[in-house]
């Protein structure tokens, strides 16, 4: 909003808040057709153990590639997938597709999914994840729902009873983004996390005697005490890297170990003997 200066302001100010609330348009329209016309995709970013360095798994992220607008990144149209309820039909595709390509891995290699709020909130989730496991001979153990502490902040007790079912078939449940939101940290006994996700804001900080190492150690502790392991996100250099192996994190995920990528590249990373075309 315009606080203060009058006409002038205004006017610098009125054409890029009327631009982006046209972009938001443009994006609504267009993602509510995404999906039928094939323009989503999935990568992939490689999951490494901290200490042999081998990939032990795979994160999802969605990949929008639109014919005009180009490549839509997801801190674009997820908040836009998110307010239209679009991020259910969207992430039930998501649901699948991973356990697709995972049914194609050793069975060692596990597959990580992002859940929005919203498809927490959807009934059908249990059902939709259920069958993608067993359609493609996936192991539930295979399956990691990674889900942030903003699903916590308006107390639903559907939602505990949500994440009790999707616990009883078997999956893992990880927190992302750790200690980006409000970290209260009763929000761990919510569900039957496995794994807390150490957000990249710290891992990009951390460094010798730094109190980002500080906070990592201190994660990892309690990680620890709680049966939980650890992941280092956005791990971008080596020093990065050993700092969070030196401080504990027991896996890593970042571009020095790879970035995200198409589905058939990853796929011949833990699968060598086999020539994979793209489709
Ligand atoms: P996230 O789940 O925390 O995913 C990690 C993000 O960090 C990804 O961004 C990834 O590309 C990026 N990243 C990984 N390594 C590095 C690194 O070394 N350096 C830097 N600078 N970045 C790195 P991306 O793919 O743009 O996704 C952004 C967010 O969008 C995700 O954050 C997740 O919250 C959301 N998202 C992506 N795909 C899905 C999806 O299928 N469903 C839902 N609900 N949300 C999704
Ligand atoms: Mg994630
Ligand atoms: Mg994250
Ligand atoms: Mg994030």
């Amino acid at each position: 909003a315009v606080k203060s200066g009058g006409r002038g302001a205004a006017c610098r100010f009125e054409p890029a808040i009327r631009a982006r609330a046209e972009e938001r348009r443009t994006l609504e329209t267009e993602l509510g057709g995404a999906l039928a016309r094939g323009e989503l995709r999935l990568a992939f970013q490689p999951v490494v153990d901290a200490h042999d360095e081998q990939i032990v798994g795979f994160e999802a992220l969605l990949r929008w590639g639109h014919p005009e607008l180009g490549n839509v990144t997801p801190d674009r149209f997820i908040p836009v997938a998110e307010e239209t309820g679009l991020i259910v039909p969207i992430g039930h595709w998501v649901i699948e597709e991973a356990c697709r390509w995972a049914a194609r891995w050793p069975a060692n290699v596990t597959v990580a999914v992002n859940l929005s709020p919203a498809q927490i909130d959807d009934p059908r989730l249990v059902a939709v994840v259920a069958e993608a496991l067993a359609a493609n001979g996936v192991a539930p153990e295979r399956l990691e729902l990674e889900i942030t502490e903003r699903l916590f902040l308006d107390e639903k007790p559907s939602t505990t009873a949500r994440l009790a079912e999707l616990g009883a078939l078997g999956v893992r449940f990880a927190l992302d983004d750790f200690g980006t939101g409000y970290s209260a940290l009763g929000y761990l006994q919510k569900a039957a996390f496995s794994r807390i996700k150490i957000d990249r804001s710290f891992v990009s900080r951390a460094g010798p005697g730094s109190d980002a190492s500080a906070i990592i150690e201190a994660i990892v502790r309690m990680a620890g005490s709680l049966h939980m392991t650890t992941t280092a996100e956005g791990t971008e250099t080596r020093s990065e890297f050993e700092t969070c192996r030196d401080l504990g994190c027991s896996q890593v995920q970042g571009y020095l170990f790879g970035k995200p990528m198409p589905p058939e590249e990853a796929t011949a990373l833990v699968v060598p003997s086999l020539r994979v075309f793209a489709e």
